[in-house]
């Protein structure tokens, strides 16, 4: 494989754009507009700056990673001619649905196409495409040129040489492949998940307060981050959707999603996009850590 296309230029889009075309790989780079194309390839080149700045990489090396990079607005030209897409575009069923509709019409036959998704069934989006043998599942991690797992989800249809392909490939891009089936959660989320849950379950029940929850998995269980923290990092709103997921897919009460989740994302605290979720993370508050730092 030489040739790939990458859907959604965000978070996760411009940093598995970022590893691909790092590799050597051409990469489409696609986008509903040029603004986030522009806002994706500011985020690539930051981050490429700071592998020189560690001795990394090269100058050259970062010139060469951001030629490999073309943009695009329009999927189905910027999918003619390739082997691989990974989808990693806006965590929306119906989104998904549709692009996968486009890709399948639009990429030649051979063509694998992959999604990011974190919890949608890889069965259900290739079940709209004519190609189901040839959809999977590609579960990078935030962030993409650090973090070296990538979960390989096997749909139900997904063929053995197809899973191969992908195995090969992710262990090109410098990463460890994961072979997992796909039911709700895949293997990530179905662990993470109910035990941020059980933390928040904690707090909401009195058994403890955030930071000694966090500071128990930090230091007892040797987590580099606790697991409310986490969450805020993750997102809030991303939590509960995920849990949801999973309390549908298996239709099992322990993957309900704690009523303070429940509350605090119906009332806009959805961690640090939103400045504030079992920590404050507002401009206030970042002074203040500011102060603290110098007053040492
Ligand atoms: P994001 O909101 O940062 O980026 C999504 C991008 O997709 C946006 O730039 C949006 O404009 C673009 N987009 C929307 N519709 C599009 C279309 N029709 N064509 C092309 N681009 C389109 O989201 P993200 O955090 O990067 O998540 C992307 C995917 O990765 C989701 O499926 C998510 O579940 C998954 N994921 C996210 C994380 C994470 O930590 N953020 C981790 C693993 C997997």
């Amino acid at each position: 494989m030489k040739n790939i296309t990458v859907i959604g230029a965000g978070t996760m889009g411009n940093g598995i754009a970022h590893v691909f075309a790092q590799s050597g790989f051409s990469v489409h780079l696609v986008d509903i507009s040029q603004e986030n194309l522009d806002r994706g390839l500011k985020t690539i080149e930051t981050n490429l700056d700071r592998m020189i700045a560690r001795e990394k990489i090269s100058e050259a090396d970062k010139q060469q990673t951001l030629s490999n990079i073309t943009t695009f607005t329009d999927i189905s030209e910027a999918v003619k001619e390739v082997e691989l897409v990974v989808e990693a575009a806006t965590e929306n069923l119906d989104l998904k649905l549709k692009i996968f509709q486009q890709l399948d019409e639009a990429a030649p036959e051979k063509a694998i196409l992959a999604t990011n998704t974190s919890s949608i069934s890889i069965t259900k989006i290739a079940s709209v495409t004519k190609r189901p043998k040839q959809v999977i599942g590609m579960h990078f991690m935030n962030p993409v040129p650090v973090m070296k797992l990538v979960e390989i989800i096997r749909g139900y249809e997904t063929c053995d040489d197809v899973t191969k392909a992908i195995m090969t490939l992710s262990d090109k891009l410098g990463k460890i492949p994961v072979e997992v089936n796909d039911y709700p959660g895949f293997i990530a989320n179905r662990i993470l998940m109910p035990m941020i849950n059980e933390a928040i379950y904690s707090l909401y029940e009195g058994v403890a307060g955030v930071r000694e929850i966090d500071e128990v998995m930090k230091l007892g269980m040797a987590h580099p981050m606790g697991p409310l923290q986490l969450a805020d990092f993750i997102g809030l709103d991303v939590c509960l959707s995920i849990l949801n997921v999973l309390y549908d897919g298996f239709k099992n009460p322990k993957y309900a999603p704690c009523p303070l989740l429940v509350n605090m994302v119906v009332a806009g605290k959805k961690g640090v996009k939103s400045g504030e979720g079992f920590y404050d993370y507002s401009e206030s508050k970042k002074a203040e850590k500011i102060a603290a730092q110098f007053s040492k």
